[in-house]
């Protein structure tokens, strides 16, 4: 079964809508197979956002994520990858159409309420980052 690594963000649990991302995962059909609430450091932060690292809004994202708690998921089914990326809606926030969660909560491209692996490689490597 297709595993996807799923993380609602500092802003999920200040404006408390982590439950209501979460109810619709779970609407949706996918498994929930592992969840825990974590504060990230600026280490692992590092390594999950090689890809932006040398990117000028780097540093406030470094901040942003560690402002508070994030929740992480182990979330399974078919095609998860890229359905949890349907769901969630595209990076910018004025591209995410309502109906997706950044569509509907987001009004910022860097505190966007939730990440989502995009392929089966990182998938895995995020998955073994954050729960071993
Ligand atoms: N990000 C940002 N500005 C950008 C692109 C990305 O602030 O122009 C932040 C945003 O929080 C995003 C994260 O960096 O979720 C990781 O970027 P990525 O391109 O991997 O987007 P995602 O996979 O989260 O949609
Ligand atoms: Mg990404």
């Amino acid at each position: 079964m297709e595993r996807t690594y799923i993380m609602l963000k500092p802003d999920a649990l200040k404006r408390k809508v982590a439950g209501e991302i979460i109810s619709r995962i779970e609407k949706k059909g996918f498994e929930i197979s592992e969840m825990k609430m974590l504060n990230l450091t600026e280490d692992v932060l590092k390594e999950h956002y090689a890809h932006i690292a040398e990117k000028p809004f780097f540093p406030e994202i470094l901040e942003f994520m560690t402002s508070g708690p994030v929740i992480g998921m182990i979330v399974e089914g078919d095609g998860v990858i890229e359905g949890m990326r349907r769901l969630m809606g595209p990076t910018q926030w004025v591209e995410a159409l309502p109906g997706t969660i950044r569509g509907d909560f987001a009004f910022s491209t860097g505190e966007n309420l939730i990440h989502g692996s995009d392929s089966v490689e990182n998938a895995e490597e995020e998955i073994k980052r954050f729960f071993g």
